[in-house]
Parts: structure tokens; sequence; C-alpha cells
């Protein structure tokens, strides 16, 4: 593996490599790695010739300076992680004024509506400071394939909004969720729950399933008081939102409209760690 901290000499490789004609693959991600991040590099490598993961904890995405604060460096076992997959990767690992200059801020997008819902309600400003750093990191390492979590829904729907407005010309692929033993979902986040709590958790993916099975026999609207009341009685768990909503406009929905395919999406807190998960309700 190659690890590059400027973007000049990324670029460079990146270039000589498609000289080549290798297609390149992308994997954005803040560190702190763990399995579900290289379930993307390995779905990236699968159809790509090479891959360039970037590891770079984006400050213009955080709302809250405490969560920037606490959120895990550990680029050492990071690139343990990477070297141990033996393929063929490009980490880059850019400080901020690499990727930004001297202007630390965020732009402002339109993405048409979907930045106001879920996420967008609780954590002001984080899709700018997402469609910031993603369209500034297609720019320098301009993939031809780019893979995203489907842990973050919302996210990858916004990315493939900014890659349609801004004619970035990648193809955005979302990945699977992947997930500890007990379908809690993997997110750097999991270390800071202590032991009891990480168990308590997968609560959150067991309502999920539930959720799943009373799709289209129970409306959302009778759906989403159940869970409500699911967590209003558990002792460790509180809940921040639970939408049902169509999974293209993440608008929330009461009406099952065959045509239209559907998600359920959880946001809550275990201790003082935000936790979210989601899940596909009709396909
Ligand atoms: P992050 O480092 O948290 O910004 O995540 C980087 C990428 O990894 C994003 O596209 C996430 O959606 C994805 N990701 C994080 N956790 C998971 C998971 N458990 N399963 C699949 N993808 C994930």
């Amino acid at each position: 593996m190659q690890i590059f901290r400027e973007k000049a000499l990324l670029q460079r490789e990146i270039s000589r490599l498609k000289l080549n004609k290798n297609t390149i693959g992308f994997v954005p991600t803040m560190g702190a790695l763990h399995q579900g991040h290289l379930s993307l590099v390995r779905q990236a490598a699968e159809v790509c010739d090479a891959v360039v993961v970037s590891i770079f904890i984006n400050p213009t995405q955080f709302d809250n300076l405490k969560d920037l604060e606490n959120y895990p460096r550990t680029l050492d076992s990071d690139i343990a992680l990477l070297e141990d997959l033996h393929l063929d990767l490009l980490l880059f690992t850019p400080n901020a004024a690499e990727l930004y200059g001297e202007e630390i801020q965020a732009m402002h997008f339109d993405f048409g509506g979907i930045e106001h819902e879920m996420e967008g309600k609780y954590r002001t400003g984080h899709f700018n400071g997402v469609g910031t750093v993603v369209k500034r990191l297609f720019e320098i390492v301009v993939p031809n394939k780019a893979f995203f979590g489907e842990k973050d829904f919302q996210q990858l729907q916004i990315i493939r909004k900014l890659n349609e407005k801004e004619n970035l010309g990648v193809d955005v692929i979302g990945c699977p969720i992947d997930r500890e033993d007990t379908g809690l979902a993997r997110s750097s986040r999991n270390d800071r729950l202590s032991a009891n709590l990480r168990k308590e958790a997968a609560f959150i993916y067991q309502i999920l399933l539930k959720v799943k099975e009373k799709f289209g026999i129970e409306n959302a609207d009778e759906i989403k008081l159940w869970v409500e009341n699911e967590f209003e009685n558990h002792a460790e768990l509180n809940l921040e939102y639970f939408e049902i909503a169509d999974s293209k406009t993440l608008r929330s929905e009461n009406n099952n409209d065959q045509k239209s395919t559907f998600r359920a999406f959880i946001a809550a807190y275990a201790g003082d760690v935000r936790l979210i998960d989601n899940i596909a309700l009709n396909y």
C-alpha cells in the first residue's frame, strides 16, 4: 500500500494508473476503521483495478465540537488493517490545510430537500460539510467508482444528488450494512460503548427487524407509536427519531404505495453515544 499525505503526489500516481487504463475505485472514510469500512474496500477492489482509501476527519461536518474532539484517531491500526487486506491500495491521509486550503469552511448545497429530513433536522449543517469534503475529494481523486455504506443511507442519497447536481461523473455505489454478531451496525462509535451498552444497543436492529415484519400490515403511524413505546420502556436507550421514509425522497410517508421503496430509520442514544441504523422494508 502506498501512503500519500499530499494531493499532488497522489494525483501523479493516479494519472500513471489511468494511463494504463486502470479503473480507480474510491472509499472515503474518517478512519477508526472496522470491518464495515473494510467490506467497502473489498467490494471496491472486486470491481476496480486500484482503490484509493481516504482517511480524513472532516471538521466541517461536525455540528458539535465535542463530537469532533472525541472522534477516535487510530491511524497506525487503520494502516495495519488496510495492509492486512493485501490489495492494491493507495491511502490518502491529508491534513485540513491540504484538503481545504486556508478556508476550512463548508459550501452551501441544495440537495432538493433530502438534506432537511432526519439527520438534517438534528445535525445542522452536517450535509453541507459532507457535500463539501466529498466534492473536494472527488475532484482530487477523480475516481471511476466511489463506494459508500448504506449504514449512512441518507448520506448515500446526498452524495448521489451531489454527484448529479455538480456533474462529478462518478459511479456512486451503495454497499450493504455490515453488522456485529449481535446485529448492531458496525460503527467507529461502538468502541465508546461499555460492554453492557454495546450488548443493549443490538435492540436497535431487533426493533428494525420487527418493523419490517409489521410493514404492510400496520400503517406507518401505528408502527411509529409502537417503536416509540418500545424505546420508552427501554432503560438504557433513548430514541432521537424513528421514521419510515421513501428511499428516494427520504420523506416520511404514511401510505404503502406499491411502486415506491421504503426504509425505516432510527437514531438513538446509548449513554452519550449517538447511533444510527436503517433497514429496507419492501425491497
Ligand atoms: P465513516 O468513516 O464513518 O465516515 O464511514 C466511511 C464509510 O463507511 C461511509 O460510506 C459509511 O457509510 C461506511 N460504513 C460505516 N460503517 C459501515 C457499516 N457498518 N457497514 C457498511 N458501511 C459502513
